[in-house]
């Protein structure tokens, strides 16, 4: 009897299943797309990207992993470079863009191998050498900038910030920097820098050049009354995460008054436990209350006549950061709150800017915590210098960290690394070789972007760029540093430079997604739950570029 006629079903009803050349189609057609949505946004000349979320909320950027973090990707080869945006983004905090468009390249000129006939796992294998060998050449391009330069350090922050709305304020700039030259601290004999000691406030008013860097924690909060004191120096810091009310019990509790002086009675009893609460305070030797929870209002009032000043309603992640800056330890009950468990800081003050009210808590214990406040006309304004700001510290992290290693920018880098894989890859068999050659073109793809994002002929560019490097420019690169003369020149001489750690994670990451989802020959995917909504399609299409 003839077997096979009838179907096998293997997967139950609503899987889907794609394999073979079609699995490796669909993903590589998927990752392509990402990759060119975030294109544009790529380098001084990017541009930016005005995303709309579905409650109707905007935000305009132009940072990779911003962009892709808000977009709603439901494929998962999609998703998976959107995972390498996010990795880049909290391993380092920058490059992401650089990253994903490698990645999309890679898989682009893989693709152009797959159509040659040639296996995918012997592009898998040739884009592994060239990953490890890539790492290989950029330790050895490394350069080296001295580390305690203020003027140097002040480079890389240019580098990264150029592309972004607020043009590389100098300003802004020169408050990073001295951020994290502030809270930067030896272990040992290496230097390292915890992004945690920077705090960023936003406050919408005045202009950038009002933004300030200060030593020391601001909340946005204001004091809970106001006949409390709006400078206190000296101030000894309670943090409660406890609230200063009378817990109302959950269970219905009936309380019978039947003559007036029973409520007042009652009424007292309260007052005197708040009392009582706030003479613990005091006690304890604080002049500064800041509560996690709320206070109640005749709380307020016996602290304000205590002369303490109090903030309430502080949230968990300012109350650590004021825990670490003062000394302060977060206590649960009143009863835990000793001299051993305040904080301590210099000056403390409330300050009205923009109608609004900040509290400063400066001159700490620890005087590693700063705090960059960000002004700005509006939201949109100050959100971006955020987001420049937060990939200015990790890149003068990575370059802190790492003894002040850099490589120049403009693409030069990438153009270098490019060459010396060729040169490499003449040594290697046939078919490993197109690989390896494949992966330098794809490395390619930045210098290619950079000039296209400010209209100069890509094509032209690369051919210039490639016999540069030929005739041993290893850092000829895009110089965009004067908008309306875009050139070829030497980007280090230009002072065009960037964090070595940056480009590193970029290109093995990228390399690494790449080969992961080349060796994918098979998509199984369970079907979508009937309550799961069908969401509106990526913009672009699913096959952009
Ligand atoms: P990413 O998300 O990858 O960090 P960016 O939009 O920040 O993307 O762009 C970074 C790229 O811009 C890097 O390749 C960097 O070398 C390049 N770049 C920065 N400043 C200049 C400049 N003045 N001229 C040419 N390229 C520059
Ligand atoms: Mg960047």
């Amino acid at each position: 009897m003839a077997e096979g006629l009838q179907p096998i079903f293997i997967l139950p009803e609503g899987y889907s299943r794609t394999s073979g050349k079609d699995a490796q189609r669909n993903n590589i057609a998927a990752a392509r797309a990402i990759a060119s949505t975030v294109k544009s946004t790529l380098g001084p000349r990017g541009m930016d990207k005005m995303l709309v979320d579905n409650i109707g909320d905007i935000t305009i950027t132009n940072d990779g992993v911003t962009v892709l973090k808000n977009m709603e990707v439901e494929n998962p080869a999609a998703k998976m470079i959107v995972e390498v945006a996010k990795t880049q983004e909290e391993e380092v905090g920058d490059g992401t863009t650089t990253a994903v468009i490698i990645v999309g390249e890679l898989l682009k000129n893989a693709e152009a191998l797959l159509d040659q006939g040639i296996h995918p796992t012997l592009i898998a294998r040739g884009y592994r050498i060239a990953t490890n060998k890539a790492e290989e050449i950029l330790d050895k391009l490394k350069l080296n900038l001295d580390v305690a330069s203020k003027e140097e350090l002040s480079r890389i922050v240019k580098t990264a910030t150029i592309g972004k709305s607020t043009g590389a304020d100098a300003h802004i700039i020169s408050l990073i920097v001295d951020a994290v030259q502030h809270v930067k601290s030896h272990s040992g004999k290496d230097e390292r820098v915890d992004q945690e000691d920077i705090k960023v406030e936003k406050k919408i008013g005045g202009g950038l050049e009002d933004s300030r860097l200060v030593r020391g924690v601001i909340i946005d909060k204001e004091k809970v009354h106001p006949d409390m004191p709006d400078v206190i120096r000296d101030a000894k810091i309670a943090l409660l995460n406890v609230a200063l009310e009378i817990e109302k019990t959950n269970i219905d509790a009936q309380i019978r008054i039947e003559k007036p002086e029973q409520l007042e009675a009652f009424l007292n009893e309260e007052e005197r436990m708040l009392k009582d609460m706030v003479t613990k305070i005091k006690n304890s030797g604080a002049n500064v209350v800041i509560v996690q929870k709320g206070i109640d209002d005749s709380a307020q009032h016996f602290l304000a006549k205590s002369g303490i000043l109090a903030f309430r309603r502080v949230s968990e992640s300012d109350m650590k950061k004021i825990g670490k800056a003062t000394g302060a330890k977060v206590a649960s009950t009143l009863d835990e709150l000793d001299g051993s468990a305040l904080g301590a800081a210099g000056f403390v003050h409330v300050e009205k800017m923009a109608g609004e009210t900040l509290a400063f808590i400066e001159e700490c214990k620890n005087p590693k915590a700063v705090t960059i406040l960000i002004r700005g006309g509006t939201e949109h304004v100050i959100d971006e210098v955020q987001r420049a700001i937060d990939d200015s510290i990790g890149d003068l992290k990575s370059v802190i960290e790492d003894n002040g290693a850099v490589v120049a920018g403009g693409g030069a880098c990438e153009m270098e690394v490019a060459k010396q894989l060729r040169d490499f890859a003449k040594e290697l068999e046939g078919r490993e070789q197109l690989a390896v050659n494949s992966f330098s073109d794809a490395l390619e793809v930045v210098p290619k972007t950079l000039a296209e994002n400010a209209g100069m002929d890509p094509i032209d560019i690369v051919v210039e760029l490639r016999a540069e490097h030929q005739k041993g420019s290893t850092w000829a690169g895009v110089n965009l540093l004067d908008v309306y003369k875009p050139k070829v020149s030497d980007m280090e001489k230009e002072g065009v430079i960037e964090p070595l750690r940056i480009k590193k994670q970029a290109i093995k990451s990228a390399g690494e997604t790449a080969i992961m989802i080349l060796r994918i020959d098979d998509i199984i995917a369970a079907g979508k739950s009937a309550n799961q909504a069908q969401r509106p399609p990526m913009p672009g299409g699913p096959y952009g570029e």
